[in-house]
């Protein structure tokens, strides 16, 4: 039984999540102690109760602390099994955390699956389902991970009510990972996804961006979706050469249009300051994927305590060497060698 200790570092759910993932894949037993000993709210919340629930449906794990406030949960995975799936958050927590916990070991099987999530689909502290869309399967392609997913309906902070699909296949072989330079920029967009919201606020977002950030009319998008309730996230987007970076905002009472605009130019701002291509978010998310596979390296505009927090994990459980050397001011190598 592997011993992690879930105060450590950042102290939040990533912990817990990635050690999940690593149990499933690596079938070792783990025991989770301190769950989210960081966050004002110690414990699971929904979110992570789903993630905990979906690893046990898809490994038949013996589980134990499976329940909301819960700060020591034991995992032992049993086998992985391919199947259809459904994920219910029950509020509007993110169905993209749940996704990334699992998919790696259902890609692990001979077999496809097929997973339906319920919830949130787009929150401001987790991947958006467009990210995950435009931004981070690219990148599990070239990993050799192939995912088809699709969105039936968007799920906002508070109402929750998304609902989507991923078709999970079996891993293929792929070259070893290496992301080191962007490549050329081939296009660039904004778009704001609106539901039960006032049209002239995603129009104000889109005509701020349009001062600092000049782009053509083909290249603003406003989606008016059908929502359970309100909500409203600009997401700003660079298709370079070797990889597609998206940056959101998400539009919150008491938060104007143009506060929400800048939040997100300023992303893109720090992002094109630097010429590493992975941007803070993806860099995290990598990690897990890359170790799964044959390691390999890239380049990222931060050293997040995410990223940092995400390396000790995988270290514990796993014999992989990995190193993150400064190489500018927004500009760290990070090289896994497995
Ligand atoms: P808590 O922090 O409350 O424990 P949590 O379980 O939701 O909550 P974290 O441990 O903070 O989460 O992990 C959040 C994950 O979401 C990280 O992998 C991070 O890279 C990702 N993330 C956060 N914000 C964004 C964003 N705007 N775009 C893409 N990914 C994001």
């Amino acid at each position: 039984m592997i011993i992690i200790d879930g105060s450590k570092g950042e102290g939040g759910g990533q912990i817990f999540r990635s050690s999940l993932t690593l149990a499933m894949c690596l079938g070792k037993s783990v025991r989770i102690e301190n769950i989210r000993a960081g966050r004002k709210k110690p414990g699971l919340l929904r979110q992570h109760l789903t993630c905990l629930k979906a690893a046990q449906a898809i490994c038949a794990a013996d589980v134990s602390g499976a329940d909301l406030g819960s700060q020591e949960v034991i995992f032992i995975p049993g086998a992985l099994k391919p199947g259809e799936y459904h994920f219910a958050v029950g509020s509007a927590g993110s169905t993209t955390l749940v996704f990334q916990t699992i998919f790696p070991a259902l890609a692990m099987l001979d077999e496809s699956s097929e997973l339906l999530f319920e919830g949130g689909t787009h929150n401001g502290m987790a991947p958006s389902y467009d990210f995950i869309r435009e931004c981070f399967l690219p990148r599990m392609q070239n990993l050799g991970y192939c995912v088809d997913v699709d969105i039936e309906a968007y799920g906002f902070y508070p109402a929750g009510g998304g609902r989507w699909r991923a078709r999970i296949h079996p891993k293929q072989d792929a070259p070893v990972f290496d992301l080191l330079e962007r490549g050329v920029v081939l296009s660039q967009s904004a778009v704001v996804t609106q539901a039960k919201i006032p049209a002239h606020v995603a129009r104000r977002e889109l005509a701020c961006i349009g001062r600092d950030w000049p782009l053509a009319p083909e290249q603003q998008h406003l989606r008016f979706v059908e929502s359970r309730g309100p909500g409203n996230i600009l997401s700003l987007r660079l298709q370079m050469q070797n990889i597609s970076e998206v940056f959101e905002s998400i539009g919150e009472r008491g938060v104007s249009a143009e506060r929400v605009a800048q939040n997100a130019m300023i992303q893109v701002q720090q992002y094109l300051a630097s010429e590493a291509p992975v941007g803070e978010y993806l860099a995290d998310q990598l990690l897990i994927p890359m170790a799964l596979s044959q390691g390999g390296c890239f380049r990222t505009t931060a050293k997040s305590e995410h990223l940092v927090t995400n390396i000790a994990v995988i270290r514990q459980l796993m014999d992989v060497d990995i190193s993150i050397e400064k190489l500018g001011s927004a500009d760290y190598l990070v090289s896994l060698a497995v």
